[in-house]
């Protein structure tokens, strides 16, 4: 997550108004909260929030466990053993 800036901060290049998705990690769950208000790097798709959407972000992950999620969906998970020996 970062604050916003007027160009890409990784390579520099042109942000526009689009969307993204984040993953945050609470208590042992992983929590996807999905289009997000951000400005996206044209160039490599790194994407930047402002203070106010991250502060509702911060807000919301408090007390997410108050809200029915939208789906539930499996995530494969792998050992570091298992991607090491590849
Ligand atoms: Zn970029």
């Amino acid at each position: 997550m970062s604050i916003v800036v007027d160009r890409c901060d990784l390579c520099g290049g042109e942000l526009r108004s689009g969307t993204t998705i984040l993953q945050f990690w609470r208590g042992g769950e992983l929590i996807v909260i999905r289009d997000i208000e951000a400005d996206v790097c044209q160039q490599c798709g790194e994407a930047y929030i402002s203070a106010e959407v991250s502060e509702h972000l911060d807000h919301f992950l408090m007390e997410h466990h108050r809200h029915q999620p939208e789906r539930y969906f499996a995530v494969p998970q792998y050992s570091a053993a298992q991607a090491m020996s590849a």
